[in-house]
């Protein structure tokens, strides 16, 4: 048996893809590391400061997932595990434009599947989201794996539709060994400051938003509401660390390689929730200067509440987060404090 297993990392040079990265090569030889990417919303500089930080380099494909050129990458490489990551995720633009949403997130899906069966790959690793819970009561938190699942929007429904295809083709094969990752709120970057979340105009999540504001390219955060049920009145998130996040992916990959399990599903968050002037509070201390904001609107279909029960993960992955929120504010920092203009320095 060959010792060193070769992973296929779809969207490996994205915000999450480039930490899973690093972690996979800081694993000692245990990992060789095939990223596909097509940049669509990556910068190719992200592969050198992988090298940099890990000292390895990672064989790369400048492919669309969807294309039929990515045959080519399990022709060229004898593959043991895929984990998927090659989507699209911004809930607002999915409203706008669902066909885009359908088309890239499900078509890339179906034709990795497709090629991991021809090619006799069963081990899969797919990136979903804490979305496909739909609308959570807060008598129904924390949210674990059992909760039943719904969509409020074409991004959530890319992701819902994704988890029913796994599930169908783990029914019909039984060689096929699936996890699937529920994200919650990924915030932080790699500690070294290289690798982070390069937001491209104006940001929809709140930390690159808030991480702007400290560099002074916005004036200030706006607050989306304050009437809300919960401690402050400000909405409540499950924040993870990214690098605990791309841990949990490592800890999912080596659960595949070495059990045949079908398909499960296990959360990543940190089964703790922090209001939006909690995260500002906690973000100011890293600055050193006070974060400015405005409480404005509701924005649509925001929920109160939503974190995260991780017991599944402790128990069956043996993962559980080890970063604080003052350990994210810190690592968000200082990657936009190092690089103000994301890999465009
Ligand atoms: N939020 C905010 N201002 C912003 C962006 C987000 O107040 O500019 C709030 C949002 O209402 C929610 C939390 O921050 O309570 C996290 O939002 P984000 O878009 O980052 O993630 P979501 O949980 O919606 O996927």
């Amino acid at each position: 048996m060959r010792d060193t297993k070769s992973i296929l990392l779809a969207g490996g040079a994205g915000y999450i893809g480039s930490h899973i990265c690093v972690e996979l090569l800081n694993r000692d030889n245990k990992y060789k590391v095939i990223v596909v990417d097509n940049f669509s919303n990556s910068n190719p500089k992200v592969l050198d400061r992988i090298k940099d930080i890990t000292g390895k380099d990672v064989k790369f494909y400048e492919i669309d997932t969807r294309s039929n050129e990515l045959e080519k990458v399990f022709k060229e490489n004898k593959i043991d595990a895929v984990i998927d990551l090659a989507a699209y995720k911004a809930v607002g633009d999915s409203v706008k434009n669902p066909l885009k949403y359908y088309n890239n997130n499900l078509i890339s899906q179906m034709n990795m599947l497709l090629l991991m069966k021809k090619y006799s790959v069963n081990n899969f690793v797919f990136s979903s989201s804490a979305t496909v819970y739909g609308e959570v009561k807060a008598d129904e938190l924390p949210i674990n794996e059992n909760h039943p699942t719904s969509t409020t929007n074409p991004y959530g429904s890319t992701k819902l539709m994704g988890e029913q295809i796994l599930q169908d083709c783990s029914i019909s094969d039984p060689d096929f060994n699936c996890i699937v990752l529920r994200y919650f709120n990924p915030i932080g970057a790699h500690e070294s400051g290289k690798i982070g979340e390069e937001a491209i105009g104006i940001p929809a999540n709140v930390m690159p938003y808030i991480t702007k504001v400290a560099i002074g390219e916005l004036p200030y955060l706006n607050i989306f509401g304050n009437d809300y049920d919960t401690i402050d009145g400000t909405g409540v998130r499950d924040y993870i660390h990214v690098v605990d996040l791309a841990k949990g992916h490592v800890k999912a990959l080596e659960r595949l390689l070495n059990n045949r399990i079908g398909i499960e599903y296990f959360n990543l968050g940190a089964g703790k929730g922090f209001s939006v002037l909690e995260l500002i509070h906690a973000f100011s201390r890293a600055y050193g200067k006070q974060i400015e904001y405005k409480i404005v609107d509701r924005r649509p279909g925001d929920a109160a509440i939503i974190y995260a029960d991780p017991s599944k993960a402790k128990d069956i992955l043996n993962w559980q987060v080890e970063y604080s929120l003052d350990d994210m504010c810190r690592d968000s920092w200082n990657w936009q404090s190092k690089n103000p203009n994301g890999y465009n320095i």
